[in-house]
């Protein structure tokens, strides 16, 4: 309300201003109708120009110092705020995870799900992980957010960041038509293609400390930081460093867009090597064993959903038609042993962690089996549920929650870590899944918005530095075509 209010207060602004200056010219020049109204329409946007910077230099600051206060004041009530460990698992699914448990497979999943709520993750339908991670880490809908695909495409001679392909089925192959001629160009989406703030911008302007290992798309490229502690590295680093394995000192003055602080390399550097791109979870671990663990710790992992598009076939071969018996015997562990992998990790992982912290694992989707392209044999464009389990002391244990969303992780990282809730957000706390008492005694607190952080200084949308890389690796995932 309080946000329409404001908005409907600039647009009578904007619109006084340019008719007050509409008059005023016209009173000295012209007065033919049609050039009257042209003027207006071409006045309505100078007085736009003027109206709009005024309102975010001096009314948002503001907004932001009253934050600011409000954040110190939280993280003094220390019994409040929780550090939080988020673990990004792009298409992990209980279809897999519940029978490897039932087989005694995932000990530390096992262990996991008896001490904390888990639960499935309804999620976005007709949408990929670059557009639900968008909203997994803005808790607003992609209509807010603005990622519709994993990348837009831009006609030559456009300044524009182009447009989302409409229709996937039809639209690469034109684009990819377009491409040869040379007529248009794709680009991958990135934070700059974003209309709302995401989690991290929030955290930093909280001054709580972030450690962010890849957080898909929108990470790119890497937030300047202002803790001394803090890291992110953002996506895409891998795809540019395997790229260029070769000729590592000569990017390094390209890594800040990649990683900040850019020193931090020297200490991912031991993990890339040429025939193994990088480890994302020895990284983490490693983060965790060394580092002071930060308030806000993530890490993205997109294997499960990459390996489950693979493998399928010979994981549940009832759903295909004849696979070979040898390549049954040959693949059908692929799928388990990521799992198995990551049960051993989450083991080390729980090791490291400070006793208050709450540790989340989501997925952005599940999987079903079908034949999608030759080099899939799974889809989820129509939303199967991905997986959510929040552990901590604050959330109830052995806990089954009816239901959860994709948005509304936003929401409920903001809760617990101690920061007000926006309304504004499509999300809303996971209540069912938290202590009765923890809740009662710390009922969520709202703010209308964070969307006064909102940064300009993007708004001159970024080109990657990595799109035809990146464009390479989705295509050669199948993907994109
Ligand atoms: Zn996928």
């Amino acid at each position: 309300m309080y946000l329409l209010a404001r908005t409907i207060l600039i647009i009578i602004a904007v619109f006084i201003i340019s008719r007050l200056l509409t008059s005023l010219f016209m009173h000295f020049y012209s007065k033919k109708r049609l050039g009257r109204v042209a003027f207006f329409l071409f006045l309505l946007q100078i007085s736009a120009h003027i109206v709009f910077p005024i309102y975010y230099k001096f009314i948002r600051p503001d907004e932001i110092s009253l934050l600011k206060q409000e954040t110190t004041i939280i993280k003094k009530s220390k019994e409040l705020a929780h550090k939080i460990v988020f673990v990004g698992m792009d298409g992990a699914d209980w279809k897999v995870i519940l029978p490897l448990i039932h087989k005694e497979e995932l000990p530390n999943f096992k262990q996991l799900m008896e001490e904390s709520s888990h639960g499935n993750l309804m999620t976005i339908k007709n949408a990929n992980s670059a557009v639900i991670w968008s909203s997994v880490y803005t808790g607003k809908k992609p209509q807010s957010h603005g990622i519709n695909d994993f990348y837009t495409i831009q006609p030559m001679g456009f300044s524009s960041p182009g447009i989302y392909p409409v229709h996937r089925t039809f639209f690469p192959e034109i684009a990819g038509l377009l491409e040869k001629i040379p007529l248009a160009t794709r680009n991958t989406v990135n934070r700059s293609f974003l209309n709302s703030v995401p989690l991290w911008e929030i955290l930093k302007e909280a001054n709580l400390s972030i450690g962010i290992l890849n957080a898909s798309f929108i990470s790119y490229p890497a937030p300047e930081l202002s803790g001394t502690d803090d890291f992110f590295v953002s996506h895409g680093l891998e795809t540019y460093v395997g790229k260029y394995t070769d000729h590592l000192n000569a990017l390094e003055d390209q890594l800040e867009r990649f990683i900040q602080p850019t020193e931090f390399f020297s200490r991912l550097k031991p993990f890339f090597s040429p025939n193994k791109i990088s480890d994302r979870a020895s990284i983490f671990l490693n983060f965790l064993e060394e580092d002071e663990q930060k308030d806000f710790m993530n890490v993205y992992f997109d294997e499960p959903d990459h390996v489950q598009h693979k493998f399928w076939k010979w994981y549940q071969p009832e759903y295909f038609f004849f696979p070979k018996k040898r390549n049954i015997e040959a693949f059908k562990d692929k799928i388990p042993d990521v799992y198995r992998y990551y049960d051993e990790w989450l083991g080390e992982i729980r090791k490291q962690l400070e006793p208050e912290t709450v540790l989340i694992i989501a997925s952005d989707h599940g999987h079903t089996p079908c034949i999608l392209n030759k080099n899939a044999y799974t889809a989820h464009r129509h939303g199967p549920p991905g997986i959510l389990i929040i552990n901590g002391s604050p959330i109830k244990r052995a806990h089954a929650f009816q239901s959860a969303h994709i948005l509304d992780i936003f929401p409920t990282i903001l809760y617990l870590i101690g920061l007000p809730v926006p309304e504004d957000s499509d999300g809303r706390v996971l209540e069912d899944a938290i202590d009765e008492e923890f809740l009662h005694d710390n009922p969520p607190r709202y703010i209308p918005s964070y969307d006064f952080l909102f940064s300009k200084s993007l708004s001159n949308r970024e080109k990657g530095l990595l799109d035809k890389e990146e464009l390479e690796r989705l295509k050669s995932l199948g993907y994109i075509k």
